[in-house]
Order: C-alpha cells, then sequence, then structure tokens
C-alpha cells in the first residue's frame, strides 16, 4: 500500500486547522484500502494557539506529525521542512487555509498511480477578486518571468501537488535558502500533469500577503531565476550614451555654425538628474543581487525548530 504524506504549513492558522483534518480525511476516504496517510504539519511560529490545535489532533491520531519552527521563517521555508521530513512514496504540498479542494487529491494519486507523469500540479480557474492593481501586478510578474527566464510559469498555479519520489528529490536537492518554490518547481522539469480548480474564498483566518509582500515576492522570483536586469543595465548604459553623443555634437553644431547661445540651466538640471537617478537604480539592481550572494554564502539554515514530535 502507497503513503501519501500531506505537507501542511500553518501560520496563525488556530481556526483553520481542525477543519482541515476533518474535510481532508472526508475527501480521501476513497482511498482507503488503496493508500495509507500521514500529516505533516510545520507550526511557522504562529503566535496564537495553532500548535495547541495540532497537538490536539496528535493526541487522537497517531498519523499526525508536527514541527514547530522557533519563530516565523516563511511559508517556503515551512513547505522545505515539511517535504524533508515527509516519509511518503506521494507528497502533497497544501495551505491550511481550504482554499484548495482537498478532493483532488484521490485524482491526482490516481494520475500518479496510472504513471506517465510525476506530479498532478493544480492551477486556479478564476482569479480571486484581489482588485484591478493587484491583478494587474500578477499579469505583468507572469510576463516578465517569461520574458527574463528559462522557465515557464503556469498562470494561477498553486504550491498545492502531489509528486512523487523522484520529482521531490529533485526539489530537495535544489539547496538554495532563497527559495521561489514556484520557480523551483517550474525549474526541476519532470513530467507534470495539471488539474484546475475553482478558488474558493478562504474559509476562515485571514490573508498574510500584503501588497508590499508580493511585490517583495515577485523581485525574489525573477532575481532568483534571472540575471536580465543585470545585463538589461549594459544595454541601458551603451544607449544612454548614444544619447549623449547625439545631445554632444548637436550643441557642438549649434555654437560652431550658428552660432545659438547654449540655452544651460534646465537642459543640464533635469540630464543630470535622470541620469544620476539611472544610476542609482542600476546601483540598486546590482544590490539586489549582491544582497541575494550574501545570504547564499551565510549558509544559514532556512529554519530552526523550536518543537517536534
Ligand atoms: N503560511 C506560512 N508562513 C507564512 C505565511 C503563510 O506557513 O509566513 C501558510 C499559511 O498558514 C497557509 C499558506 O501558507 O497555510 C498560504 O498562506 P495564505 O493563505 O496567507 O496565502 P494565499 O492563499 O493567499 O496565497
Ligand atoms: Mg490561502
Amino acid at each position: 500500500m502507497k503513503l501519501i504524506s500531506l505537507v501542511i504549513p500553518c501560520y496563525n492558522e488556530e481556526s483553520g486547522v481542525g477543519l482541515l483534518y476533518k474535510t481532508v480525511l472526508e475527501a480521501l476516504r476513497p482511498l482507503e484500502g488503496k493508500a495509507q496517510l500521514e500529516f505533516r504539519f510545520v507550526d511557522d511560529g504562529s503566535h496564537d494557539s495553532t500548535l495547541d490545535a495540532i497537538k490536539a489532533l496528535r493526541v487522537m491520531d497517531e498519523r499526525v506529525h508536527y514541527c514547530s519552527f522557533s519563530r516565523n521563517f516563511g511559508k517556503e521555508a515551512a513547505m522545505l521542512a515539511g517535504m524533508e521530513s515527509a516519509k511518503g512514496d506521494y507528497v502533497v504540498v497544501m495551505d491550511a487555509d481550504l482554499q484548495e479542494p482537498p478532493d483532488l487529491i484521490p485524482k491526482m494519486f490516481d494520475m500518479l498511480e496510472e504513471g506517465g507523469c510525476d506530479c498532478v500540479a493544480t492551477c486556479r480557474k478564476s482569479r480571486s477578486r484581489k482588485g484591478l492593481f493587484r491583478n494587474s501586478g500578477a499579469r505583468l510578474f507572469y510576463w516578465l518571468m517569461s520574458r527574463m527566464t528559462e522557465i515557464e510559469l503556469q498562470e494561477g498555479a498553486r504550491d498545492f501537488r502531489m509528486m512523487n519520489r523522484a520529482y521531490l528529490q529533485s526539489v530537495l536537492a535544489l539547496k538554495e535558502s532563497n527559495r521561489f518554490s514556484k520557480g523551483i518547481f517550474a525549474w526541476v522539469g519532470h513530467r507534470v500533469k495539471w488539474l484546475t480548480f475553482d478558488y474558493e474564498e478562504r474559509q476562515s483566518g485571514e490573508t498574510k500577503w500584503s501588497f508590499g509582500k508580493l511585490c517583495r515576492y515577485a523581485l525574489e522570483g525573477i532575481t532568483s531565476f534571472s540575471t536580465v536586469p543585470l545585463t538589461a543595465s549594459f544595454g541601458l548604459g551603451v544607449a544612454t550614451c548614444l544619447f549623449a553623443a547625439v545631445m554632444c555634437i548637436k550643441t557642438i553644431i549649434k555654437t560652431l555654425f550658428f552660432h545659438e547661445p547654449v540655452p544651460g540651466y534646465t537642459t543640464i538640471f533635469v540630464c543630470l538628474t535622470f541620469f544620476s537617478g539611472l544610476q542609482f537604480i542600476m546601483l540598486g539592481v546590482m544590490g539586489l543581487y549582491i544582497s541575494k550572494i550574501y545570504k547564499e554564502v551565510k549558509r544559514r539554515p532556512p529554519y530552526v525548530i523550536q518543537e517536534e514530535n
């Protein structure tokens, strides 16, 4: 019999954990006799009683395993910890907030059992009502990623997926500490099949994604998988020099042949501020990459465990 591990990162999900547990058991009833189940809850340094809720489940059910971080390390780290500890032949990553339907799990299981793929991933059909600003931001992000990187991100792809051991090994083989899972899942390749589902509104609690956090996440994704911004600064520099050369020739001709007095202040002021702004932007881009190198070379562990069963 196959063992399925459910990896569930939880951050302040005290109201969601119990409901999730019940719903998952209900949804996985069709797999009785075909597969066994284990839960791998990762408490990502929650400030509420998420850990107590998980422990209460553990008392009732031996299949519930958990670990708790010493502070909030982020979903990426929590997913990594769960995937590293998972013992299953098949490993599912899913959110604790039931926005992703667990009823898809039996279907994923059957698809993996049939063979012909190493991972069944999901992507949502409808964009949630996040507002025009966020939606166009997301669209811009996917467009930039497809232009700037070798990997192809599926728009609307979720982390919710079931993978076999081969796929999981490949994901865990990427040891970088700046983990951008959407990119990592796409980067490892393998044979992936997609399921689409209708996106549910959150059942309880609230989302941890502010607009600022989303922007940082997008930057993280681009700088993790592309060096185009670095090389783009080279192109921009060349273009700026060409522009300056043209302006220079134009000014010389005007003064020498037409004896026009050089109209000064405004042009110089605008050019100076514009180009020094440009230089700062480019320095910032370099800074982004240097800060990444800095984080990587320190080789800090991606998370610290406070408690586990
Ligand atoms: N999460 C986490 N650490 C964090 C933020 C979120 O482990 O710092 C978990 C959270 O508990 C949930 C999942 O990651 O199970 C997705 O979070 P959320 O629902 O806020 O994101 P969204 O569904 O909006 O992408
Ligand atoms: Mg969610």
